[in-house]
């Protein structure tokens, strides 16, 4: 059995009509940036997460970048980071001039460890930002009061997390300002690149806007320096198509989620701790292993598609020499590198490729 880490053809086949529909009204409409799409589409977005505001723009890096912009967070300023994310949230915050400030994140969760947050509060700090990482929602109660006695902006970097939520309430809607990736391997993924920010703000809606799209919310009129970021007519045609099977697909990410918790009972592996039925929409199911490397070979031996989210942590990255951060200087950030290993989940697994997931991970044993 060959099981590829994540099958696209398994949600975008039994909607290809659907698809190609939205392809031909963008076709026929000559109209391919800023038009009605997207704006059907921004509107459905906000609807989904229960915010006031939805601004479309070219990607999830975009969508942090003009967020804190938006904000006003520049040269000098610090912002707060989990050490294990994916590289875009430190670029967005290095791309505005600012400084990202990476804390640890808790082994249960992944997620920052919210208890490490105010020790790296300075003078400068001006924000921070949660990411809700591999679907997991980050304690956005117990940061957002960290935010609110220290005055400091809260953003969610909600990129894999599309529909997780707490209390009813959805990534998206737990911050001042929350930005979203479509990239097509996320959890709602357009057919190329696309990227969202939710707000409840007008004003940082407006701002947002207007310097995705050169500073201006009047043609020729430019208030701002900004930039050329929009979520353009065929992705927001084909969003919207998806978005109203987002629910449908974070469902069955859950349930292939609880088989792996049910099944997978390998000493030598480590599983993320089980969170709220909606809090975790699982885009990545993460395992530890100690041997990660070996164990990789033998899953793909076994024809077993894998990745690691992620192999070189941020501090270690080439381009960040200049943070002057060395091996050990974030040893949880560095565990999680050496030793997560993501298997496949994705919508339209079979029962018998996720039996044979587990019965494969049961089986390994470490020749050492
Ligand atoms: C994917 C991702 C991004 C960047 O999104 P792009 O659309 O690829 O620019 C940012 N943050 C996180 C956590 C991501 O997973």
């Amino acid at each position: 059995m060959n099981i590829p880490y994540q099958n696209f053809n398994n949600i975008h086949l039994p909607i290809e009509i659907e698809l190609n529909k939205a392809y031909m009204k963008v076709f026929k409409s000559q109209w391919f940036i800023q038009g009605q799409e997207s704006k059907d589409f921004e509107h459905r977005f906000a609807k989904f997460c229960d915010t006031k505001f939805c601004v479309g723009v070219g990607n999830g890096l975009d969508a942090i970048r003009l967020s804190l912009l938006a904000l006003g967070i520049g040269a000098g300023d610090e912002v707060i980071i989990p050490s294990n994310t994916f590289i875009a949230t430190a670029l967005a915050v290095s791309y505005v001039g600012a400084i990202p400030i990476l804390v640890e994140p808790s082994l249960d969760t992944f997620n920052i460890d919210c208890n490490r947050i105010e020790e790296k509060i300075t003078v400068r700090t001006k924000a921070i930002i949660a990411v809700h990482l591999y679907g997991r929602l980050a304690n956005m109660e117990h940061i957002r009061k960290i935010a609110k006695k220290n005055e400091l902006h809260l953003i969610e970097d909600a990129a894999q997390a599309h529909g997780a939520q707490v209390n009813n309430i959805k990534a998206g809607n737990l911050s001042d300002i929350a930005t979203f990736s479509f990239y097509p391997g996320k959890n709602l993924g357009a057919l190329g690149d696309g990227g969202a920010i939710t707000t409840n703000d007008k004003d940082l809606a407006d701002k947002v806007r207007a310097l995705g799209c050169y500073g201006s919310n009047t043609k020729y009129k430019h208030d701002f320096m900004g930039v050329n970021s929009r979520l353009d007519e065929l992705q927001a045609a084909f969003l919207s198509v998806k978005l109203n099977y987002l629910e449908q697909w974070n469902n069955e990410r859950i349930k292939i989620a609880n088989k792996y918790f049910e099944g997978i009972n390998n000493q030598v592996i480590r599983l993320p701790k089980k969170c709220l039925l909606g809090e975790n929409v699982y885009h990545i199911f993460p395992i530890l292993c100690e041997s990660r490397d070996d164990f990789q070979e033998y899953l793909k031996d076994s024809e077993i598609a894998t990745l690691i989210h992620y192999p070189i942590p941020i501090h270690l990255q080439n381009a960040y020499k200049s943070m002057g951060a060395k091996k050990g200087d974030y040893p949880l950030a560095e565990l999680i590198s050496n030793q997560e290993i993501s298997i496949p989940l994705y919508p339209g697994m079979s029962e018998e490729q996720i039996d044979y997931v587990i019965e494969t991970v049961n089986q390994y044993c470490k020749i050492s």
